[in-house]
């Protein structure tokens, strides 16, 4: 079978099978697995025991502060450690290498073009290598971890109604802050659409930038706004970028992620969490779904629709419930005038609730505490009732058990 991406979705999905005995060639168009890097990089403790390893761990961070666009702020801080700083390239390295270790073949330069056709049980697909050199495969599953921009889900027709949110990060060698605590900015002025970040590179420096609705204004000119904002606020300034990374984030809910002989899984299926645009979580999580569907289907000989669409029940049996309800909120916080965050901010500033987001907010699942949070601080509610109270009617989303088979193995 074909993977086609070498990401954190590719290489999960390529070692679960290959472990299973199932042979796996996994195409990267870039030459390097992990380059270019495009991502912050702050992960859940769940990315790490998925990976099997804290190798690639710069830091653990314990809080975070959020910024009204005033710089008036909220801070939550905890005792034990919320998320991980990483170093993502290491991360993709990582899990590239204990996928080849298990069995998986993995070919850089070499680029999924087009589906040729589906005949005699198999799809044949188009590959071009880095000289433009054109081969024909066969595969009878073939696997899109190829990212928000899916030339498989094209491919395969797998309509993708998905906005994509332009995103422009850089990061700096050094930077003010402290080290222990991820920054966020909200505004429209400054990140409409989803949020401006600053975040410990756990070596001393900081990744900065923002994600945002698409638009008029480039995701590079809000960045920019961002950057002054940060020089305000650390009454110091940012020099000499080491990088630039300009990319998009996957939002929405893909109708179906897969159809005979194919599976997306990652961003190519916008397994992303709508509050917060990660998706290292999400999609490493469905690749193991993902895999263990297509061990099954491989072994029954049967790579129909219907014997490939359990991979798309079973993922939104695990995660659908809680990036739907991120999706609603997400609605909701795209109606927030900069005046209303003035006002959320200054709400929580007061809130009680700060000691309950503290230990129990949760980077995967943050629906959860958000429901909480709004049942308990009626000011919040006030600012969007009646949709709000159809959402803390709705009770509490159940967190889903986590397979650990295939983790406790590694
Ligand atoms: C600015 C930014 C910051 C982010 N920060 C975070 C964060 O802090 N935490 C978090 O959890 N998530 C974050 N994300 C999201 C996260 O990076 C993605 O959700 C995650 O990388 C998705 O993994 P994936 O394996 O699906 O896709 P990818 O990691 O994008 O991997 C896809 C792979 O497929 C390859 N590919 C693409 N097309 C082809 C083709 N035609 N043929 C062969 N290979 C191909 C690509 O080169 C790539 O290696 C961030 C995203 C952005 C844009």
């Amino acid at each position: 079978m074909l993977v086609v991406g070498a990401g954190p979705a590719g290489s999960t999905a390529a070692h679960d099978l290959a472990r299973a005995g199932h042979e796996v060639l996994v195409i990267e168009e870039h030459g390097r697995v992990g380059y270019p890097v495009q991502c912050a990089g702050l992960v859940s403790q769940r990315v790490l025991d998925m990976a099997g390893s804290t190798s690639m761990v710069r830091r653990p961070v314990h809080g975070a502060t959020v910024f009204a666009p005033s710089l008036r702020s909220v801070s939550f801080h905890a005792t034990a450690p919320r998320a991980f700083v990483i170093d993502r390239a290491g991360l993709d390295i990582h899990l590239a290498d204990r996928a080849a270790r298990a069995g998986a073949t993995f070919e850089t330069e070499v680029k999924f073009d087009r589906l040729v056709g589906v005949s005699n049980g198999a799809a044949t697909v188009r590959l071009v290598d880095g000289q433009g050199r054109a081969e024909d495969v066969r595969a009878r599953l073939v696997l899109g971890c190829d990212g928000v921009a899916s030339a498989v889900a094209r491919a395969f027709r797998l309509r993708r109604p998905v906005e994509i949110l332009p995103a422009f990060e850089a990061e700096f060698g050094e930077s003010p802050g402290d080290p222990d605590q991820v920054e966020v900015y909200l505004g429209n002025e400054l990140s409409p659409g989803l949020f401006g970040w600053w975040i410990p590179d756990g070596l001393g420096g900081a990744r900065v930038g923002v994600a945002v609705r698409a638009g008029e204004t480039t995701a590079r000119a809000f960045y920019d706004r961002l950057l002054k904002h940060l020089n305000r606020r650390f009454g110091a300034a940012f020099r000499a970028p080491t990088n630039y990374l300009v990319s998009g984030v996957p939002i929405g809910d893909v109708p179906r992620t897969s159809a005979a002989h194919v599976m997306l899984v990652g961003d190519s299926a916008a397994q992303v969490k709508p509050l917060s645009g990660g998706g290292i979580f999400t999609g490493m999580r469905c690749a193991e779904i993902a895999a263990r569907v297509a061990a099954q289907a491989l072994e029954a000989g049967d790579l129909s629709a219907l014997s490939l669409s359990r991979y798309d029940a079973a993922w939104r049996a695990e995660l659908g419930e809680e990036l739907g309800k991120a999706l609603y909120l997400r609605r909701l916080f795209l109606r927030l005038s900069d005046a209303d965050l003035e006002r959320i901010i200054e709400a929580l500033q007061a809130s009680e609730m700060r000691a309950s987001i503290v230990a129990f907010g949760d980077i995967d699942f943050p629906t959860h505490v958000a429901r909480d949070l709004l049942r308990q601080s009626p000011s919040l509610v006030r600012l969007f009732p009646k949709a709000l109270s159809a959402l803390i009617a709705s009770g509490a989303p159940t967190l889903p058990e986590m397979d650990p088979g295939p983790r406790r193995q590694t």
